[in-house]
């Protein structure tokens, strides 16, 4: 069923279906909702996912839901697709018909054009399903609050990737020409989470700071040598860095303050530094605030892991996407310092991440996400139709749990 025919069943589909997605993804562009708020989003989607005879089921707190196709018997392989719906906090400043009609809301992440794709791709897989020539399930995972972050943590308490062998999402790319899919194995977006130190002491006179403790200067010990510190503790490959981006204490110039604060960002490409990172932390402001008599405490706000995607699933999407897309629409991407909350599903199934090119090729027009000018050319949409809908038949066909039994352990841990 891969190769040609499939081919020719997603051209023949886009040709009925792609004007109708581009309308669907222009009207969620001029009506972007943020992260928990996703409530016209949400309906919007459920409403089209019914009309095409689908079942779909909101989630508990009253944005994003996931959707089952094909009707195998319980233990038959079940793949995941995912599609993120909230926009961002910023202000739309492009010049188009479809310009955002809410005032400080965007969809500068392409979100619109993710849900979008999951859409069409899961209008393909309920007709594919329909005619019987579905060879396993899908689950279609619309999930909430990305850039929150934390829309993910609530699909998984939901249970909405329980029993799912393999999990696949795109994500767009503006420095990737359109028809071009980026993919990479191991980590492929970066860990940054944000610290706060607060250093507390007796406070006195400058002129006496034997008899207190000298806060500022214990804080600027802490500032100064906690990055130093960790560059020796940590292997250098996995690229922790900690910069502080704000630092307050005292308010007159003789008397030592008793307290202040501390605050920066840790950003890590690595998985498992990112996991120690916390612990390490403290142990060393611990360490250089009892040298100098003050008390530190350390708030750690973790934010999302990073994204490392699982070989197997790599493989899959990466024939999946020589298949409809022809072998050279692949091309490896970089790691990006950008968080993604899909690092949550990979923590505990294997899967992967792909960028998908948003790029008019040749085009002048230098965007970016998360800027207020974003777009994207919309051939995008049914690129990404072509890749989601099948990287799940790929990987239905490549075997479900017998698959993912033989990966190594890191990819399943
Ligand atoms: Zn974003
Ligand atoms: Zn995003």
């Amino acid at each position: 069923m891969l190769g040609h025919d499939l081919q020719e069943e997603l051209t023949g589909f886009l040709a009925a279906r792609e004007d109708e997605l581009i309308a669907f993804r222009r009207d969620l562009h001029a009506h972007p909702e943020l992260g928990y708020h996703e409530h016209r989003t949400t309906s919007k989607v459920a409403l089209r996912l019914a009309a095409a005879g689908l079942r779909p089921v909101t989630m508990p707190k009253g944005t994003g839901l996931i959707v089952d196709i094909g009707d195998g018997p319980a233990g038959s392989p079940l793949v995941a697709l995912r599609a993120d719906l909230d926009a961002l906090p910023i202000t739309d400043e492009k010049h188009v018909p479809y310009r955002s009609t809410v005032p400080n809301a965007c969809h500068a992440c392409g979100h619109d054009v993710h849900t979008t794709v999951l859409l069409g791709a899961g209008l393909f897989l309920a007709g594919q399903a329909s005619a019987g020539m579905l060879p396993g399930r899908v689950r279609l995972i619309f999930q909430p609050a990305e850039e929150v972050p934390g829309g993910a943590l609530d699909v998984m308490a939901a249970g909405g990737i329980a029993s799912v062998d393999r999990i696949f999402a795109v994500h767009c790319d503006p420095r990737l020409d359109v028809g071009r899919v980026g993919t990479r194995t191991g980590p492929i977006t970066a860990a940054c989470d944000k610290i706060r130190v607060r250093v507390s002491g007796p406070g006195g006179h400058t002129a006496r700071p034997h008899l207190t403790a000298d806060l500022v200067y214990a804080l600027g010990k802490i500032v100064t040598e906690l990055p130093a510190a960790l560059s020796r503790r940590v292997d250098p490959r996995s690229s922790l860095s900690l910069v502080w981006g704000r630092v307050s204490a005292g308010s007159a110039a003789n008397a030592i303050p008793d307290g202040g604060i501390a605050e920066g960002t840790v950003r890590c490409l690595d998985d498992e530094a990112w996991h120690e990172a916390p612990d390490m932390l403290k142990a060393l402001i611990e360490s250089v605030a009892s040298a100098y008599g003050v008390i530190a405490e350390l708030n750690y706000e973790r934010n999302v892991p990073p994204t490392v995607n699982e070989a197997v699933s790599t493989a899959i999407l990466e024939s999946a996407a020589a298949a409809v897309l022809g072998t050279d629409s692949v091309t490896p991407t970089p790691q990006s310092l950008g968080g993604e909350d899909f690092a949550w599903y990979l923590e505990s199934i294997p899967g992967t991440l792909a960028r998908l090119g948003t790029r008019t090729p040749g085009s002048a027009q230098d965007f970016d996400i998360h800027q207020a000018t974003f777009d994207v050319d919309e051939r995008a949409i049914g690129v990404g139709v072509r890749l989601m809908a099948a990287s799940a038949i790929t990987a239905l066909l490549t075997g479900g749990t017998a698959v993912t039994d033989r990966l190594p352990d890191r990819a399943r841990a």
